[in-house]
């Protein structure tokens, strides 16, 4: 609105001028001050007296309106008229913009866009404006609603197509393996959607879809368990054996692991790895979670590699629960971690000091690690319902040390005493686990729990 009623107050400016130097041109000149001006000037006035208008005086006979004067003149009144226009075609565009289907971003969902692809005809945030111009001119071109001027070939397009009619056609086969992009989402799930959806077009070709195939052969920067340096290793999916493996070197028949596909997790972490393509596996191995970072330097290779584990999971699922709907199934096929951060930790008795430590809340568990990047938790807590006995309290029980902005997480075994650093990053971590301690526990959080309780009876991964 800000910029509206700057460029409205422009508008008045160059209206006024113009106004003021017409009335002054069309005003005349008298005779009588025009004697003491030059023959050459006296030539002129006497034409504009027999109709033609002298050029480079004023109505006083001063030279005050040059000839380069009046052009611009000209060019001012012919841009206050096209600016005007301008502003009316951006009138209609915020009109069009709060149609249905138009007041959220054709990509991401984020409400109220303000960019628009006027060859698409789709109305997309500022952020998916970014992307829509790395796919280059010749298949996006975006312009500012706010900012920029729309010819009317432009608005026709944006008034014809729009958000919904666009979205019939780039995406009418998306597989519902497929992930869609939130505003929240990373930045290479928001781009390999508009490069899938406009570029490759992936969703108007089925044959275009690699990830549905049911294989996938995949080079990926791996990290190194034991010394934290990431090295390419080749990963094989294969649906027919429901199995993700990866091989140290190509001339390795056997693989460094072989994980189920149905067991395996996949998020994309791009800050943690430090990469823009970055993620993180995780499946359950031995009672514990293994956690396993990779990137690619190809943001459509890791995104392919992504959806060809969602898509592989979505047929595992749907064998396995024959009367379900795939859209159903498909909330079911990856999951991002609901919070993660540092946070003080105390041991469990009264004694043991705080210790720094990174928390990753992984659905219904909750893991504390040393470092963000092992490969293995230093300990995981299991949250079930409020009605056994969870819950979560501001503050730490009398007696005990408070450290920093405080809070008590009650189990059915212990309690753990947590600090952060922030009043609101408290308010926050209480909200997220409060949340899930609410939801009842369904079949599968059962077998999770049981996984862990199994697990404690170990040493090295004794919940302390
Ligand atoms: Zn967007």
């Amino acid at each position: 609105m800000l910029l509206l009623g700057t460029a409205s107050c422009i508008l008045g400016c160059l209206k006024k001028k113009a106004d003021s130097e017409d009335a002054d041109e069309l005003a005349g000149l008298s005779e009588a001050k025009t004697k003491s001006l030059p023959p050459s000037t006296g030539e002129k006035i006497r034409k504009f007296k027999h109709g033609f208008r002298p050029l480079g005086r004023n109505k006083h006979g001063k030279p005050h309106m040059t000839h380069k004067n009046i052009i611009q003149g000209t060019t001012i009144e012919t841009s206050f008229i096209s600016l005007e226009m301008a502003e009316g075609r951006r009138k209609k565009l915020m009109e069009l913009m709060k149609k249905n289907g138009n007041s959220t971003c054709a990509e991401c969902g984020k409400k109220n866009p303000d960019w628009g692809s006027y060859n698409i005809g789709v109305f997309i945030c500022t952020s998916c404006a970014g992307f829509h111009r790395n796919l280059g001119s010749h298949i996006s071109k975006t312009k500012s609603i706010l900012l920029d001027n729309w010819d009317a070939d432009q608005l026709s397009m944006m008034e014809e197509i729009g958000n919904v009619k666009a979205k019939a056609k780039y995406e009418m086969h998306i597989p519902m393996c497929y992930r869609r992009p939130c505003v929240t989402d990373p930045d290479v799930l928001k781009e390999q959607f508009i490069r899938a959806k406009y570029e490759r077009e992936e969703f108007m070709h089925v044959d275009k879809q690699i990830y549905t195939t049911g294989f996938m052969e995949v080079y990926l920067w791996k990290r190194g368990k034991e010394d934290g340096r990431f090295q390419q290793r080749k990963f094989v999916l294969s649906e027919s054996d429901g199995t993700l493996k990866y091989f140290v070197k190509d001339s390795h028949k056997e693989p460094k692991a072989k994980i189920e596909i149905s067991k395996l997790n996949m998020t994309f972490c791009p800050k943690k790895v430090g990469n823009p393509n970055g993620a993180q596996l995780t499946y359950v191995k031995d009672g514990s979670t293994r956690n396993i970072f990779i990137y690619s330097s190809s943001g459509s290779a890791i995104v392919d590699w992504y959806m060809a584990i969602r898509s592989i999971k979505l047929n595992k699922l749907l064998i396995a629960y024959p009367g379900t709907s795939e859209l159903e199934l498909s909330q079911f096929l990856t999951r991002d971690f609901l919070k993660e951060g540092w946070m003080f930790k105390t041991g469990p008795r009264s004694s043991d000091g705080y210790k720094w430590r990174w928390f990753t809340l992984d659905d219904r568990k909750l893991m504390y690690l040393e470092d963000p990047l092992d490969p293995y938790p230093k300990g995981e807590v299991f949250l079930g319902y409020h009605a056994d006995g969870f819950a979560v309290k501001k503050g730490v029980p009398p007696g005990m040390k408070e450290q920093g902005f405080g809070f008590t997480l009650r189990t059915k075994d212990r309690i753990f005493l947590f600090g952060v650093q922030k009043d609101e990053d408290r308010t926050e971590w209480m909200k997220v686990l409060q949340s899930v301690i609410d939801r009842p526990l369904t079949p599968q959080d059962n077998s999770m729990a049981a996984n862990l309780v199994r697990k404690r009876s170990t040493i090295r991964q004794f919940i302390y």
